[in-house]
């Protein structure tokens, strides 16, 4: 009835709105800090622009090029229109991506503690899953990476920064490694949060130029804030890029999302503040765990992994449920994830852990 690869999947469970975490714990209030969301909204021009839309064409499908999305990005980012597609946040363009590339019996590399969406699909196409251990201090190791590549390997996915650890690969040691691999082998660079890295400029973006087996993933719902209106683009070449078009859904984008995007990536000033606030508290959090002694990955992105070294994590994460601030628990046995948070909110965090320690 259905393929094997998706009888084995687990079984859908819905996850808990927040209000019915609220209920469910008596909380007046519940921040969430679990899913590393924009802590500090979305850019007031987004509003602006919705309000100017006309409901009136709401019977009319939106514009499947999304073209004044396209000539936006593409004229910041110095690349050609044709380079970009949209899609339905990344989570689309990831099962994408799986679906035009993987055959049944390929092999894909993943790093061995990344975001579960690469395995998720890759599985569903039939592929299987080479895990390549991280680095001590919790960084890719692209020498571990190249040791898992056979002559079946198709896709090699780098989510950079890595979601959880938070670590960052530069863009020299990513490019060292395209030039020595085999170039059937895509790689996928999930830049997802690189707005939040340190020197803003790791993005390996203009590589897509150089090298066609290279995929550069951007999303609009970690640093532009708008994680509900499911905007995430890819930059490639030819002939990739073709093959990603002929098999995408054709209206993938409304133009409600298209119109909150193109808002959201003109207010580059909203973009830099959150990115600036999220440094100097992502600073704070660092040093924090420092002061009580939890230890931490090095990150460069919006939330931080730490290791709970007292209890169980699921003490501490019932802990703080408790106190209204939800985290992220169950990803490595005794480490937790938390969200870059507003000052106030990353505050009351840290002395509930200070205390609970
Ligand atoms: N890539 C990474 C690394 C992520 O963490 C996420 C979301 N948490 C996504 C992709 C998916 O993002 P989107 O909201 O654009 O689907």
């Amino acid at each position: 009835m259905v393929k094997e690869t998706v009888k084995h999947l687990n079984p859908y469970v819905p996850e808990p709105t927040l209000s019915e975490l609220k209920k469910q714990h008596g909380l007046a209030k519940l921040v969430r800090l679990s899913a590393n969301e924009n802590a500090f909204g979305t850019s007031p021009e987004v509003t602006d622009a919705l309000d100017k839309w006309h409901f009136a064409s709401a019977n009319l499908y939106p514009d499947s090029n999304a073209e004044q999305l396209r000539s936006n990005i593409a004229t910041h980012f110095n690349i050609s229109p044709d380079s970009l597609i949209f899609g339905n946040g990344l989570d689309e363009i990831i099962e994408l991506l799986c679906r035009v590339i993987l055959e049944p019996g390929d092999e894909v590399i993943d790093p061995a503690l990344t975001f579960s969406e690469y395995r998720l699909h890759s599985e569903i196409e039939g592929a299987t899953i080479k895990p390549a251990p991280l680095d001590k201090a919790g960084f890719i190791s692209l020498a571990a990476v190249s040791r898992l590549v056979t002559d079946r390997t198709k896709i090699i996915w780098l989510c950079n920064p890595n979601n959880p650890t938070g670590t960052l690969i530069e863009p020299a040691v990513i490019e060292t490694f395209l030039n020595n691999l085999p170039t059937e082998i895509t790689v996928v660079v999930d830049e997802a949060y690189i707005d939040f890295s340190e020197n803003g400029h790791a993005s390996v973006m203009a590589l897509t130029k150089q090298f066609n087996n290279l995929v550069v993933l951007r999303t609009f719902s970690k640093a532009y804030g708008l994680a509900n209106f499911r905007v995430g683009f890819a930059v490639c070449s030819e002939p990739l890029m073709g093959y990603l078009q002929a098999v995408r859904l054709p209206y993938n984008l409304s133009t409600f999302a298209e119109i909150a995007a193109t808002a959201a990536f003109r207010d580059q000033t909203f973009v830099e503040q959150t990115v600036e606030t999220v440094i100097n508290e992502r600073k704070k959090w660092e040093h924090f765990l420092m002061e009580i002694g939890l230890p931490f990955y090095d990150s460069a992105a919006n939330f931080i992994f730490f290791q709970v070294n007292r209890g169980n994590a699921d003490d501490l994460y019932n802990e703080l449920l408790q106190n209204g601030y939800l985290v992220r628990n169950g990803l490595k046995p005794g480490w937790l994830r938390v969200t870059i948070g507003k000052p106030a909110d990353n505050l009351a965090v840290q002395a509930l852990i200070a205390g609970w320690c």
